[in-house]
């Protein structure tokens, strides 16, 4: 029997996901290197601290805090350090010496994923980053090779469980913003600054990553328009639950035609209502899914743990695996295809419904006034209910109404409510949010 070869691993970052995989890699190296037709061998894990104290026990000698060396030296570099630098450069490095490159760091990927990927396609390596998207859930491979024969027409994400457990909390127990960002504090969900999550920032990137590989076209961090949910009220939600919804931060990527003709892809993030029997309506707490419909597959939906640790680590080694393989029976594989040149097209492309709530004074013809200035610029409502408060000190009567439009542009829903403001019944807009899923 012919002796197996034996391909070095350098790992780059031993901290929450980085000691899973070493974990992994030394527990499970016969079976990996069943799987590969090679043994991984981890040479080195390269730290900022080698007397750091660690989640796993490793071998004190694999630490190093020489990461260049470590790297030339590797025919695979796994990198888990997270940030900008030194890991792009590490990686650049890695990849002209001609190793496979496994990563999960979404942020550099979004902001400077084209370097990377034509490093890579000049060394003719593979670089892979199944971790940076929705952790543990395998959604690029499928996306990237499952479903290259089909043509994908939308992808709908819930890729960051930080603001999914705050929207679940608010929706579950009727906690204001500030309050359930808090307990995910708490919990461990969400980081001290948690201004990333919250903002949609970490969404956006995963956002450009998901809509680059489903329309075979590379788009940057810049073409994702991006809402975050600071500004989603306890109101909110308790409306839209009333109305049959649930709101959610969502990733979506969809093949649009614009008032002009002009195709390309809508790229955003952005709260949305969600009909309650929606599939990613069900996904709770800090879980991840994405729901992807395709012309001939019709609809797809990948759920499943979206950070931690050892879920992480189960993508990376995947990825590890993948590039193994094709190191052992030679050649790289094609890792993406960018022959789509689909253009990224602005947010005023987008037409969704809309859910708006107003407050507005409690007399006759109120309602024919508002339904009539949305049929004059073009706005049609599927439903408005109307629910009438009495102050108890004053007894003041004021009504609150909840209009659910059919599917309208930006623009028109722009110029509706600016008009809807200008009425003399109107008291205030309370809320403006968009509705996928029906
Ligand atoms: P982490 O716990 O902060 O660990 C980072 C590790 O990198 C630490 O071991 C640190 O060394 C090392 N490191 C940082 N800067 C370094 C430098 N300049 N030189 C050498 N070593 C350096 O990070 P993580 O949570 O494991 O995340 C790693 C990557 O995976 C990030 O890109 C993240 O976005 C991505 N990711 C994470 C998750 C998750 O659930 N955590 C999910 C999906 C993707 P010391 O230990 O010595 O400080």
């Amino acid at each position: 029997m012919t002796e197996m070869r034996t391909l070095k691993v350098a790992l780059l970052g031993c901290g929450n996901v980085g000691a899973q995989v070493a974990r992994i890699l030394i527990e499970d190296a016969d079976a990996l290197a069943a799987r590969t037709g090679a043994r991984l061998q981890l040479s080195g894990i390269a730290v900022r601290n080698v007397n750091a104290p660690r989640d796993v026990d490793l071998p004190q000698e694999l630490f190093t805090t020489d990461a260049e060396t470590l790297v030339k030296d590797a025919d695979l570099v796994i990198e888990l350090m997270g940030g900008i630098e030194p890991a792009r450069t590490l990686i650049l490095s890695a990849l002209s010496n001609g190793a496979c490159v496994v990563t999960g760091n979404k942020a550099l990927l979004a902001q400077d994923g084209p370097t990377l990927y034509e490093e890579a396609d000049k060394a003719g390596v593979q670089l892979s980053y199944e971790a940076a998207v929705a952790g543990a859930i395998p959604i690029l491979r499928p996306i990237r090779d499952s479903l290259s024969g089909d043509r994908i027409t939308r992808v709908l994400g819930i890729v960051n469980g930080t603001t999914n457990f705050i929207l679940d909390q608010m929706d579950t127990t009727g906690a204001q913003f500030a309050d359930a960002l808090a307990e995910a504090q708490r919990l461990g969900y969400a980081e001290a600054d948690p201004t990333a999550d919250v903002q949609g920032h970490d969404a956006a990137a995963k956002a450009a990553i998901l809509a680059s590989l489903s329309f075979h076209t590379r788009f940057a961090l810049d073409d994702v328009h991006c809402e975050g949910i600071t500004s989603v009220s306890a109101s909110d939600i308790a409306a839209a639950k009333e109305a049959g919804f649930v709101i959610k931060l969502l990733a979506i990527a969809e093949k649009l035609t614009d008032a002009n003709g002009k195709e390309g892809v809508s790229v955003r993030v952005h709260p949305t209502l969600l009909p309650r029997e929606h599939p990613l309506a069900a996904v709770r707490g800090a879980f991840n899914a994405v729901f992807i419909e395709a012309e001939n597959a019709g609809e797809l939906m990948f759920y499943g743990q979206g950070a931690g640790g050892t879920p992480t680590a189960s993508a990376v080694l995947g990825d590890l695996v993948s590039a193994a393989r094709r190191l052992v029976l030679g050649g790289p594989g094609r890792t993406e295809t960018t022959t789509g040149h689909v253009p990224a097209l602005p947010i005023d492309a987008a037409t969704t419904s809309y859910y708006i709530g107003l407050d507005v004074a409690d007399q006759p013809g109120v309602l024919a006034k508002i339904a009539q200035l949305f049929a004059e610029h073009g706005v049609s409502i599927e439903i408005m209910r109307q629910t009438i408060h009495r102050d108890a000190e004053s007894n003041v009567e004021s009504a609150e109404l909840r209009i659910v439009t059919h599917r309208a542009s930006e623009a028109a829903l722009a110029a509706t409510v600016e008009a809807v403001k200008g009425l003399d019944v109107i008291n205030s807009v309370t809320s403006v949010l968009r509705v996928e899923g029906v």
